[in-house]
């Protein structure tokens, strides 16, 4: 059975940046994803705080040399107030990115088999065990059976949780946030370098033009809320919108990508354990609004890197710091995240209902 100092599930932002960085320390590292390496991930909006993790990560050239779109402001719709744009240019930390996932995961997967992190694509991690020597026996289900063990292991599995989830570990789910969302072919250039907000009467929608002739359309609301049930119905009530629909005009729904994916915010009990920690979604998810989650993915796989480091030459206090850095940075979004939708005002809805008592939904 191979024996890895570390194995991570999920090869997500979180992943693929903790393994390039853990394997660049001389750690024998693993992945393993239950989905293959093309799938197309949401989340395009980058902040510009994420360049300096880029940099600690040894990943910043690669990403300027992509040539991501500049993203310099939000076109914001909140609530019944006129609409306005939100500059990033005059902000302190500057201009972000409307990132091109595609190649965005291309970059990191190719920094993964640089450093010769082996990869075990469409494999799911179906059950846990701890050896007599405290290693962990991962058991993967597709295509084959197949054990894998380490010394420790990372969860990075997003909000699935794969890891914690066997071990027993809570999480705290905020709210019960649905993402409806579909990418647009489109050549028009009236959105370019913008990303679109606009709120709605059961939630709120977002657009953003990531290359010459795609962009992503996506509509949030709660779970058990009525949502749009298929791309044309998506399209048709985003044209509703009057900021969105000029930026629609030529829209024609990729429909094959048309999908459903949680995007509630929620924080795990703990974040490290045993010979074991969290990071990414599986640690601490966040409202798309915050547009925070890629950078917090990122900068988890850093913080992550650093303790696991430390923690190898006999430091394991370091895994506690990691811990309280986690917990710091969801206290300080759940201040904004309650601040962002208290703004919206004139809708008398379950979801902005939710939202502005601060209330568990
Ligand atoms: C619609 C939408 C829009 C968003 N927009 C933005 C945005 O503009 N900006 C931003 O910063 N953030 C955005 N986010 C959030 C952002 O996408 C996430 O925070 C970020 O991608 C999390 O990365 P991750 O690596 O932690 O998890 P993920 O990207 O979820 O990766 C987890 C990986 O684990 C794998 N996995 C799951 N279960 C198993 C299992 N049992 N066995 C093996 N593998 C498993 C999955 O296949 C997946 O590849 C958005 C989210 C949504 C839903």
């Amino acid at each position: 059975m191979p024996l890895y100092d570390a194995i991570i599930v999920g090869a997500g932002v979180a992943g693929m940046a903790a393994a390039s960085a853990l394997a660049k320390q001389g750690l024998r590292i693993a992945i393993i994803d239950r989905g293959a390496p093309d799938v197309l991930k949401p989340g395009e909006c980058l902040m510009a705080d994420a360049l300096k993790i880029m940099k600690r990560l040894g990943l910043s050239e690669d990403f300027i040399a992509a040539n991501h779109r500049s993203l310099q402001a939000y076109h914001v719709n909140w609530g019944q107030q006129s609409s306005y744009q939100r500059h990033l240019l005059t902000s302190p930390a500057g201009a972000g990115w409307i990132v091109n996932r595609q190649h965005f995961d291309g970059m990191l997967l190719k920094h993964c088999q640089q450093q010769q992190v082996e990869m075990f694509w469409q494999n799911s991690l179906q059950a846990i065990a701890r050896d007599a020597s405290g290693y962990w026996q991962l058991q993967l289900k597709h295509p084959e059976k197949l054990c894998l063990s380490a010394r420790f292991v990372l969860d990075a599995s997003g909000r699935a949780r794969a890891f914690t989830r066997h071990l027993g570990i809570n999480s705290q789910r905020l709210d019960k946030m649905v993402a409806t969302s579909c990418h647009i072919h489109s050549v028009s250039e009236l959105s370019a370098a913008t990303a679109t907000i606009a709120s709605d009467y059961q939630g709120w929608w977002y657009y953003a033009k990531y290359s010459d002739t795609r962009g992503c359309l996506c509509y949030f609301s709660d779970g058990d809320l009525p949502l749009p049930d298929g791309p044309k119905t998506l399209l048709a009530q985003a044209n509703k919108q009057s900021l969105l629909a000029p930026l629609l005009a030529d829209a024609r729904p990729m429909t094959s990508t048309f999908k459903r994916s949680a995007a509630y915010s929620s924080a795990l009990q703990n974040c490290i354990g045993e010979n074991w920690l969290a990071l990414g979604d599986a640690a601490a998810s966040f409202d798309p609004l915050s547009s925070y989650g890629m950078t917090s993915a990122l900068s988890g796989a850093f913080y992550a890197s650093q303790a696991l480091k430390r923690y190898f030459n006999n430091q394991p206090q370091y895994l506690q710091t990691y811990q309280q850095l986690m917990q710091k940075n969801f206290l300080a979004y759940l201040d904004k995240r309650y601040q962002q939708y208290e703004q919206v005002a004139g809708y008398n809805s379950l979801f902005w209902q939710r939202r502005q008592q601060g209330a568990l939904a």
